[in-house]
């Protein structure tokens, strides 16, 4: 297929002037507007309105129905609202959803700069696997991104923005080397402010950033202290998975001084060839009491790795990552019969699940 496409494209780029506006038309049928292109403006322009409305509608039910575990209907509907506009192309290239995600950001912020943690943790979800998990000692981020990916600068999160993020969190732990994880210029910030950033060390292998990561060893059980700034400390242990074969995969799991267990799966997935992961997986819950787990919510069984924690709370991750194709942008309901998951199941099953949208936040109270 890709073949058939470069063929196609040459034939066009071979056109010039009438040629190459022939070419356009067949492409663009009655189309020509922004920001798609194969559509009319006024139809662009529907879509831009028909997104503020039904973004403020998530807005004012999100509002009134905050996460909860085994969340009700209006909430749901709320979600599949926000699966509806962002599950369209453009959609991160559109108005309202930029000033979706930055208000849902700036709401995010301001909690997070007032929030003093006495006891449990709190949760936040800034973008896909972008999480701020803060207890009463120590604030760590997990995969955190500025929505780049998305494509459009105007939706990606802005410096003033990211720095104020990275101010109020102590350590970053990056999963994998995919973008949608692994942002530069949020790890950069970090280390700026003598934050530790860990990664795998494959991540910016040859750029000037690396000598400045922590490498943790990636060895089952294994606890290593991490120290921060101030002489904190923190038990990591780094489990060696894998996203298949396309990425080494850091699955960090962190103790407080407090004493709460914390994990963090990037993109693990273990299919068909690729199941030795689950030998440690199956086993963690045997050897410590995991107290929140924050899972890919597009893995292929989804369960098991839940399972294998058996966590007092999943906080679930990765829905509509707009660097993805529309298709491949798992939305809040699931899709799960065409792409074989279970994460619908496991939000109606017995496990403890609150699925936050980006900005929201929940407390955990053991
Ligand atoms: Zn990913």
């Amino acid at each position: 297929m890709k073949i058939i496409l470069c063929i196609f494209g040459l034939f066009f780029l071979g056109f010039s002037g009438g040629g190459r506006a022939i070419a356009q038309m067949a492409l663009t049928p009655g189309g020509g507007g922004l920001p798609d292109p194969q559509l009319s403006q006024k139809d662009n322009d529907y879509l831009d309105r028909q997104a503020k409305v039904f973004l403020d509608s998530v807005q004012a039910l999100l509002s009134v129905y905050p996460p909860v575990i085994h969340e009700g209907r209006e909430r749901s509907m709320a979600k599949l609202l926000m699966d509806a506009v962002f599950h369209e192309k453009y959609a991160a290239f559109r108005k309202p959803a930029q000033e979706f995600f930055h208000g849902q950001t700036d709401h995010l912020i301001r909690n997070l700069e007032q929030t003093i943690v006495k006891k449990g943790a709190m949760i936040w979800k800034v973008y896909n696997m972008g999480f701020i998990v803060r207890t009463k000692s120590v604030t760590i981020a997990f995969d955190l991104v500025r929505g780049a990916t998305a494509g459009s600068p105007d939706f990606t999160l802005t410096t003033e923005e990211t720095d104020r993020l990275v101010t109020q969190c102590d350590v970053l732990f990056i999963s994998h080397k995919h973008n949608d994880h692994a942002d530069k210029a949020v790890a950069e910030n970090f280390l700026n402010s003598g934050k530790p950033v860990i990664t795998p060390e494959e991540v910016w292998k040859n750029d000037p950033i690396f000598p400045g990561i922590t490498h943790l060893e990636r060895v089952s059980e294994k606890v290593q202290k991490l120290t921060l700034k101030d002489n904190r400390t923190l038990d990591v242990i780094i489990y060696p998975g894998h996203q298949l074969t396309s990425a080494i995969n850091n699955v960090s799991m962190i103790t407080t001084a407090e004493g709460i267990t914390i994990a963090h799966t990037g993109d693990q997935i273990n299919e068909g060839e690729m199941m030795g992961d689950f030998e440690w997986i199956d086993q963690v819950s045997k050897n410590h009491k995991v107290d929140i787990l924050m899972p890919n919510a597009w893995t292929t069984d989804i369960f098991r790795i839940v399972r294998g924690f058996n966590p007092a709370l999943v906080v679930p991750g990765h829905e509509i990552e707009l660097g993805h194709t529309v298709w491949d942008r798992l939305p809040f309901w699931g899709d799960d019969k065409y792409l074989e998951l279970n994460y619908a199941d496991l939000k109606r099953s017995k496990y403890p699940v609150v699925a936050l949208v980006w900005g929201e936040s929940y407390s955990f109270n053991p």
